[in-house]
């Protein structure tokens, strides 16, 4: 079986869109002619004689090739070069617009293995850190452009979601009593009841139940102090109740939320709210 040349398996033709040759060992980036139109970086070793098993993930990986490996490499950094220049008059969240565009619309070639990118892939080609990248990639959240599905970068779906927070207390109250954190459970949860409230109400964004005030998809600073101070306050009175009762660990706690309490009002007082 030749890589470089058009192929038909399983009824399923494979068109190869480039092809390289390391050292005698074809990789090429193909277009698989399937429903989604798929597209794969693939070599001799993933069509390599089937009375030779290997298994993907196992020490005969094809994905460990290293002719692959080369042409992975050669081509990130190539993806690198030229994303450093942009970046000098173009904002990142501009810079990752167009990368998904290209890996997931156009299905070009820029160093990842499949038609789809990850938010780490990004930060490889971009040379920026991950963290730098989520936060752009937040922002083109709120923009209703881009999601994360997991750490894979897909069109934003319009439909009613909660904020962070409260995605975030949701998954706490499902995972908790499972062990927390308890991979997808949570997740899942939240999914549902988004799904429910988008069906069977008239709220199709987040936005439209929450308000933003342009802080979507995180809730408004007033809202998170109003019930930050209540929750903080409930916290207060269940310790002191227990205090009472002789609980030195509650003790413990009130000296740890007073001081706590202590340094905002110094910082709050002083302007230097911002340094806490
Ligand atoms: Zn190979």
């Amino acid at each position: 079986m030749e890589v470089g040349k058009e192929v038909t398996l399983f009824g399923v033709r494979f068109i190869p869109l480039k092809v390289w040759n390391i050292d005698n060992h074809a990789v090429a980036w193909v277009q698989v002619e399937d429903d989604r139109k798929a597209a794969h970086l693939v070599c001799d070793c993933d069509f390599r004689d089937q009375d030779k098993p290997y298994t993907y993930g196992g020490a005969d990986d094809p994905n460990s090739c290293p002719a692959k490996k080369t042409v992975e490499q050669e081509r990130v950094q190539k993806t690198q070069r030229f994303y450093t220049e942009v970046l000098k008059t173009r904002s990142l969240e501009e810079v990752i617009e167009e990368i998904f565009r290209r890996v997931y619309e156009k299905k070009e070639f820029l160093g990842q293995r499949r038609d789809i990118v990850y938010a780490q892939e990004i930060a490889v080609m971009v040379l920026r850190p991950l963290q730098e990248v989520l936060a752009a990639l937040e922002t083109l959240y709120a923009q209703d452009k881009i999601e994360l599905y997991g750490m894979i970068l897909i069109p934003f779906r319009h439909r009613f979601q909660f904020p962070r927070e409260i995605q975030s207390l949701l998954r706490f109250m499902i995972e908790e009593p499972l062990g927390w954190p308890n991979g997808d459970a949570g997740d899942c949860f939240v999914g549902d009841i988004e799904r429910a409230i988008d069906a069977g109400t008239h709220f199709k964004h987040g936005r439209e139940a929450f308000g933003d005030g342009g802080n979507w998809p995180r809730l408004r600073p007033d809202i998170k102090a109003l019930f930050g101070s209540q929750w903080l306050a409930e916290a207060m009175m269940s310790y002191m109740v227990r205090a009472a009762q002789g609980d030195e660990k509650a003790q413990g706690k009130l000296d740890e939320i007073a001081a706590f309490l202590q340094k905002w009002i110094d910082q709050i007082m002083t302007g230097r709210a911002h340094e806490i």
